[in-house]
């Protein structure tokens, strides 16, 4: 068998000149809360001038894909809503492959992700699941977990959109949906089918989509356990922005490094159009 040696610096290079897309990440990325880090508007028109489609790529599911679409826009970027993924559109996309336009669907999550799966044409129930996709609820109770803990036993299958242990919020870190995610994992014994990063499902829904292949496609986050290994695993090129939670120091002891580092998204946009 070939063995997988690692890319030169160069061949890094010549594999992010060719890129068609890259996946960039939300919080620590394109902005911090309300606060967009550096010019989007700017950095977007150097994605166009590269050929490089941006594609919104996030953990969360407690806002509708509209929401950023609208937040985008409030930074001067225009951008139509196939360019973003999250778990929350994986869901529907793997559901409508897997179960019949009548399957019944349990959610443990935010009412945001209900009403996104509801208005998508879902069943959403409260017994007898065929799947139950579990997610960040802020009102996780105990009975929750025995109702998801019921329909996984009784054989629906257990989805998850991430197993983000902690979240950023304006107060300091937070329970992420991981919590929930283990609650339930753990009264199961299950292992669900994760949806979001650093699982590469939610990069090969859009690539397929658009007719990507891994090469093509570039990671950009900020975290190395979510972003950099989505990229990592998916086998695209992966480029660690400086501006949110991971710095040069924190990852170095991984044994897989980022292609490249980039001390911002502008930086990365530079790079895709220089010479
Ligand atoms: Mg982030």
């Amino acid at each position: 068998m070939k063995e997988n040696l690692p890319l030169t610096n160069s061949e890094k290079y010549s594999k992010l000149k060719s890129a068609k897309a890259a996946f960039l990440d939300l919080d620590g990325v394109l902005w911090h809360g309300t606060e967009p880090i550096g010019n989007l508007e700017s950095i977007f028109a150097k994605f166009k001038q590269a050929g490089v489609l941006p594609v919104l790529w996030t953990n969360n599911s407690t806002h509708l894909p509209e929401t950023y679409q609208r937040k985008m826009e409030s930074f001067g970027v225009k951008i139509s809503l196939d360019q973003i993924i999250s778990p929350a559109i994986a869901a529907r996309d793997v559901f409508s492959t897997r179960f019949s336009s009548d399957a019944r669907i349990h959610v443990f999550g935010s009412d945001a992700l209900k009403e996104y799966l509801s208005d998508q044409g879902f069943k959403l129930v409260e017994e007898r699941a065929d799947a139950v996709l579990v997610s960040l609820d802020q009102d996780m109770t105990y009975r929750k977990v025995v109702k998801a803990m019921r329909m996984i036993s009784n054989g629906a299958v257990f989805f998850a959109t991430n197993l983000d242990h902690i979240l950023p919020s304006e107060k300091g870190w937070v329970p992420g949906g991981g919590v929930m995610v283990r609650a339930v994992q753990t009264c199961t014994q299950k292992t669900p089918i994760i949806l979001g990063k650093p699982e590469p499902i939610m990069m090969q829904l859009v690539s397929n989509q658009f007719g990507f292949s891994m090469d093509e496609v570039v990671a950009v986050g900020d975290r190395y356990d979510t972003d950099m290994l989505a990229g990592i695993r998916a086998g695209c090129t992966t480029v660690m922005v400086l501006t949110g939670v991971d710095n040069r120091d924190s990852i170095r002891n991984q044994e897989v490094q980022p292609d490249f580092i980039c001390e911002d998204l502008n930086a990365f946009a530079d790079l895709l159009i220089s010479d």
